[in-house]
């Protein structure tokens, strides 16, 4: 109990933080006169956080105004919005306090996981197709709506879904098995279709924008890979495909970063080694996923609805495997 009070003081702070950067116009900005800022609003860059994540050769582009002013621009808003520079370890410390823990419906898989999947980081759910995934991506869509006392952060949840694979009745049953009110918790669940790779990559880019109107805590990629898999098949273009995904990677850690909000993303396990090298039951994406998720739960199929979640390569927390139920629930514990 002491422990989520101080969790959701830490959440107001938070937010108090969000709410200054957004009352900071871009004219505010030294070098952003009214004429630049109108360009830069027509192209998008409206507030102080979209300027600061954005790429000096991007903000030139689709703006119009010179590199060099461009990389001046996000400098003093990253300045400003106090992001992107050297911090002190007393100021990481600061931040890694406001981690916050999003349970997924199994006391069992929060045990894991050291107490449920974590803001700030990349969780990586990986499995056979059918393995629970997707099932599992659209329990944390459900219980991030959940008050703190329940696990969750009363929050609304951003869903990139690249398989069209959500489906508003099962939130509607998981919902309705919390005892939630269904609607309210479909209107907290943004969805996405990406169409494609690049299509998926932008809705990343745009994941910050979405949070000037909604609480946003939570950001769901389902499937992380899938797009990739098929666009860029073969060995030839493999270094083409790491370098894209690698920096897809790093927009949602860097959204989980800034909003202090949990990032979860799904990937399929090849069954095609003919198609992608190595060992058929890895990860797609190898190294490049591996590295930038920090936790990495393998699923595997079992008896009777059951799954067991194998938690791989984390940095601080034991390895170890679980049984979790899927059911028409969602997901729980296996009852005794
Ligand atoms: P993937 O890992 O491919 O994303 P899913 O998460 O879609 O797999 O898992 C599909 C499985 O989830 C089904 O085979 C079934 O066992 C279970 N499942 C899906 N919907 C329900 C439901 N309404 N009731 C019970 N089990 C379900
Ligand atoms: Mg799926």
């Amino acid at each position: 109990m002491v422990e989520r009070k101080k969790e959701g003081k830490s959440e107001e702070k938070n937010e108090d933080k969000m709410e200054e950067r957004k009352k900071i116009a871009i004219e505010d900005l030294p070098g952003v006169g009214e004429a630049t800022a109108e360009k830069l609003r027509e192209a998008g860059y409206d507030d102080l956080m979209t300027l600061a994540v954005a790429s000096p050769k991007d903000l030139a582009e689709v703006s119009g105004i010179a590199e060099g002013q461009a990389s001046k621009i996000i400098v003093a808003a990253r300045r400003m919005a106090d992001v992107g520079n050297f911090e002190t370890g007393e100021e990481i410390l600061e931040r890694r306090r406001e981690i916050s823990k999003l349970t997924t419906g199994s006391k069992a898989l929060d045990d894991l996981l050291g107490g449920g999947v974590e803001t700030q980081s990349i969780t990586e759910f990986y499995g056979e197709f059918g393995s629970g995934k997707t099932q599992i991506m659209h329990q944390l869509a459900v219980n991030a709506t959940m008050p703190a006392e329940r696990g969750g952060f009363s929050c609304h949840v951003l869903l990139i879904d690249t398989e069209n694979t959500f489906r508003p009745e099962r939130i509607i049953q998981m919902a309705k098995a919390k005892g939630l009110d269904p609607e309210e918790v479909l209107r907290s669940i943004h969805v996405a279709r990406a169409y494609n790779s690049h299509h998926q990559i932008l809705l990343g880019e745009k994941a910050a924008e979405m949070t000037k109107e909604f609480p946003i805590r939570v950001l769901i990629v389902d499937s992380l890979t899938s797009h990739f898999r098929s666009e860029y098949m073969g060995r030839g273009s493999l270094a083409e495909r790491q370098q894209l995904l690698n920096r897809h990677m790093h927009d949602l850690l860097k959204f989980g970063t800034i909003y202090n909000a949990v990032v979860a993303v799904t990937n399929q396990v090849s069954a095609r080694p003919d198609v992608f090298f190595g060992d058929p039951t890895s990860p797609i994406g190898g190294n490049i996923v591996g590295h930038t998720a920090t936790f990495r739960i393998y699923l595997r199929k079992s008896k009777a609805g059951k799954r067991i979640a194998r938690l791989v390569d984390s940095p601080y927390l034991p390895e170890g495997e679980v049984v979790i139920q899927v059911g028409e629930d969602g997901i729980s514990d296996v009852s005794a």
